[in-house]
């Protein structure tokens, strides 16, 4: 059986912590898009971690990770991840790479960089990891697969002929150093060795594991809004981040997947530019960036203070809609507890209508929020581990949510670690 868990939202949801308690009872678990652009916080008994490539199911000796072929694949920093986590007594993970995965180019990484100068104010906020880069030349066509590390000839071939029209638009378009031939050859040997004793044919395994009736679990990075097709387009990441491209990414039967948990956050929150329509500023956003996540709203990548504002039911019900949500985990709900109302945006005023569908970005841009406000329950709810014990703002708070984006809320996260679930049947 297969289980999606995807973001509803713009990123940051909480999908790591999610993935990391289901993995408690899966036999693998894959990243299917995506690369090392985003990060997931996990907090366990091993301590806190921040995750960018590795699934968030590593911190268990039953599991097995895998890389799908949708990942940007960064090699060395997988490898840096694996070492960061091992040096804090993690038992090394059992870990496989897809054949078909492509590699990030440590070109990319300085073409994301001179892109992002070259555009200064109009630049997109990239975290700079490469990624745009990567799956542009994924989809011309002269990305690199991990199985040509293993075809030496073909392998140089290609080297030259990629440097021969990178160093064209390095000197022309950036007037930057050109890329030495040799040297970038000497790096993807380095690549293909430490990939090595990882590489499987992944699509095959899956079969299998389907076949012997493994629980395998996918872990989306960012969210909906995020996604290329469906997201804020252009202030999107550069692949899909819906459950659908599970399938793909992982190269396994879309009909498999039967679960689809989106990861809805009790209040909103994104990195990078882009619309945001329930966004907040000054003290009120402050506070709550402060207050919010385990420790303050701040990327788990590059550290930057996040954007925040209250729970957007248009964006999330979109957001949600677009998954192909069976199950919502509303998470970082305890956050809310120091609030005597909770400012909810319920739909977008736009060239005077009101509206509670998603709109594209022309219009989105031009959207004001509307908010209602629900009372707050002013009190500390981590620790509460059923939902009667809830109290009854917080409850309502909840069902009112449920109501607006049209989605059972089966999980509740009201806390950072493993244990702070509550479970609700629907
Ligand atoms: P992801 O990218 O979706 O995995 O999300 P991140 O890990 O970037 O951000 C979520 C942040 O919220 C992390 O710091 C988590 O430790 C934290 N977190 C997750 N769930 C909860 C929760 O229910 N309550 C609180 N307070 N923090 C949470």
């Amino acid at each position: 059986m297969v289980t999606a868990v995807v973001g509803a939202n713009w990123g940051d949801e909480g999908k790591g912590k999610i993935t990391d308690m289901l993995a408690k009872e899966a036999d693998i678990i894959i990243r299917f898009q995506g690369g090392a652009n985003a990060g997931h916080t996990i907090v366990n008994n091993y301590g806190k971690f921040a995750l960018h490539t590795l699934p968030s199911g590593v911190f268990y000796e039953h599991t097995t990770s895998i890389i799908g072929n949708g990942v940007a694949l960064d090699i060395p920093k997988l490898f840096e991840e694996i070492k960061s986590i091992t040096e804090r007594n993690v038992p090394t993970p059992k870990i496989l790479v897809s054949n078909r995965a492509q590699i990030v180019m440590p070109y990319h990484v300085l073409f994301d960089r001179y892109e992002e100068e070259r555009l200064g104010k109009n630049s997109f906020g990239s975290t700079k990891s490469g990624i745009a880069p990567f799956y542009s030349d994924k989809y011309a066509k002269i990305g690199f697969q991990v199985s040509e590390l293993f075809d030496e000839e073909t392998l140089a071939e290609k080297v030259r002929r990629i440097c021969e029209t990178k160093n064209i638009m390095l000197k022309h378009m950036y007037q930057k150093p050109p890329i030495e031939e040799k040297e970038l050859l000497q790096t993807l040997h380095e690549y293909r060795d430490m990939v090595a004793p990882y590489v499987c044919d992944v699509s095959l395994y899956l079969d299998r594991a389907l076949k012997e009736g493994k629980n395998i679990l996918l872990e989306g990075q960012l969210g909906t809004l995020k996604d290329p097709d469906h997201g804020i387009y252009p202030m999107v990441t550069s692949s899909s981040t819906l459950a659908a491209y599970g399938a793909i990414g992982a190269g396994i039967p879309p009909y498999e997947i039967k679960k689809i948990i989106t990861v809805c956050k009790a209040y909103s929150s994104a990195v990078g530019a882009g619309a945001f329509v329930s966004e907040i500023f000054g003290e009120e956003a402050d506070e709550l960036r402060r207050r919010g996540g385990d420790g303050g709203e701040f990327g788990a990548t590059t550290g930057r203070p996040r954007r925040v504002g209250w729970f957007d039911c248009v964006a999330s019900r979109y957001g949600c809609r677009l998954q192909g949500t069976t199950d919502v985990a509303f998470t970082v709900l305890d956050v809310l507890g120091y609030l005597e109302e909770i400012p909810v945006c319920t739909g977008y005023e736009i060239d005077g209508e009101v509206t509670t569908e998603f709109p594209v970005t022309a219009s989105l841009n031009k959207a004001k929020p509307v908010i209602e406000k629900l009372p707050g329950w002013n009190c500390e709810i981590r620790g509460i581990r059923s939902y009667e014990e809830l109290p009854e703002n917080c409850r309502k708070y909840i069902e009112f949510i449920e109501e607006r984006i049209g989605y059972p809320i089966t999980m509740i996260s009201n806390g950072p670690g493993r244990e702070d679930i509550i479970y609700r049947k629907r």
